[in-house]
């Protein structure tokens, strides 16, 4: 039998591709105007990196990782998230050594050995954001609207941006204390993951997917009763520098990342229309971080988008459809010669051309133009050549225009598309 691709890791192929190459060059763009910088970090990197960052006891680290020992016999592990190597590189090239706030991207692929089903892969692709050094309100709200900008210029609708605070190490060990207390009296309807999670960290409780552990869930203590002022206040900056921005919220007070080092802010963008999945991206605040890696305390704030669940949301967006900006359909040896060389100069300018070989039929080369999606076509044969002018179709109004070949050329380099 022929070797098929690894399960769950999936080939990216036309028509699937432009798709995807509209994603992240409307991401690029939009990363670029709030003055956001790439940064790229390995694929792999030590185990131990994401064994102390993400923690041992969530499902990624104890369940998830490609984990393996290379020829040196080194513990190294395919990413599952960009967080984790973005601050390593950054506490690593000592970047913290100039005054933040560092605003960097990163685009890439991540591995996690799931089930798979729609929406869901072992290779996945995100595009992320993380701030670091930046501690304001300002920032996350910031941040909240670039991913709103994003996914409005992708046209990805109907997705809700659902937030919470997390509390800090003020407010959060209280809290902690009433969850731990809440769930002790109910352990025994608890799954055996979350058993071990409470002495640890009950609040991982809450992010339990399990149906028993859900139930008992709902009469938990809330966050929100246990926020100092500071966390109050912070929340409501945030809240309302979005309102100002048109961005509109949910909130949730069972929202939670149950990590320790997550502080204040934690949102999700969630949709109704992914199934189960319903999480199309998610990130939060998380002051705590370059500490636990070794760093100097330095807040800061992230999110990552999904790029398949992105893909899937954007099915009827035309934008990403465009096909060339012209087809020459030309007819007969001189024309074909005449439309090779319009074309390359086109190209130079930028804009996407496309023609058939002269000998095919007026109608294949027609077929072959309406089925490019050209947004118009241009039909040149000898006697066209001979006069210097053509008929050229608009594809989207069927409108046709009698014009000197010289001036269609010109015009389209002019428009560069
Ligand atoms: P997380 O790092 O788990 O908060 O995930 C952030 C986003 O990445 C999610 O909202 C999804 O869009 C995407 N994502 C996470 N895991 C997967 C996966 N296994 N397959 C596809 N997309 C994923």
């Amino acid at each position: 039998m022929a070797i098929q691709a690894v399960r769950g890791m999936k080939d990216l192929l036309p028509p699937e591709s432009p798709k995807w190459r509209f994603i992240e060059a409307t991401a690029r763009e939009v990363f670029s105007s709030f003055g956001f910088s790439e940064i790229r970090t390995p694929i792999l990197e030590r185990t131990e990196l994401f064994s102390r960052s993400i923690g041992e006891e969530t499902d990624i680290v104890s369940k998830e990782m490609y984990t393996f020992s290379d020829r040196s016999g080194d513990s190294l592990t395919m990413r599952p998230e960009a967080t984790a190597g973005v601050v390593r590189a950054f506490l690593e090239s000592k970047l913290y050594a100039v005054p933040g706030p560092h605003k960097l991207f990163t685009i890439g692929p991540m591995f996690r050995h799931e089930r798979p089903q729609k929406g869901r892969l072992r290779q996945f692709h995100q595009l992320d954001c993380e701030v670091l050094d930046d501690a304001g309100p300002q920032g996350d709200a910031e941040l909240l609207v670039l991913a709103h900008h994003l996914l409005e210029r992708l046209g990805v609708r109907q997705v809700t941006l659902v937030l919470n605070s997390l509390g800090c190490p003020e407010c959060r060990p209280g809290f902690k204390q009433g969850l731990m207390d809440y769930f002790e009296s109910r352990q025994g309807a608890l799954c055996e993951d979350c058993r071990r999670r409470l002495a640890s960290n009950p609040l991982r409780v809450l992010d339990c997917k399990q149906e028993g552990c859900r139930e008992i869930s709902q009469g938990a203590p809330l966050i929100s009763g246990s926020w100092c002022e500071a966390c109050a206040e912070h929340f409501e900056e945030v809240k309302r520098l979005l309102t100002m921005a048109g961005v509109s919220y949910e909130t949730d007070p069972k929202l939670v990342r149950g990590l320790d080092y997550y502080t204040r802010t934690a949102f999700e963008f969630k949709t109704s229309q992914l199934g189960a999945q319903d999480a199309v991206g998610g990130g939060g605040r998380y002051d705590g971080l370059i500490e636990v890696l070794g760093g100097p305390a330095t807040p800061a704030i992230g999110f990552a988008l999904g790029v398949e669940r992105l893909a899937l949301l954007l099915e009827d967006n035309p934008e990403w459809q465009k096909g060339p900006a012209l087809f020459i359909a030309a007819l007969g040896d001189e024309p074909r010669d005449w439309a090779f060389g319009a074309a390359q100069k086109l190209r130079r300018a930028g804009v996407w051309v496309e023609m058939s070989a002269a000998s095919a039929s007026l109608k294949a080369q027609m077929r072959r133009a309406n089925k490019s999606g050209a947004a118009r076509v241009l039909i040149v044969g000898g006697e066209e050549l001979t006069a210097g002018r053509a008929p050229l179709k608009d594809m989207a109004t069927g409108e046709q225009q009698d014009l000197p070949l010289e001036e269609i050329v010109n015009r389209l380099m002019a428009a560069g598309a």
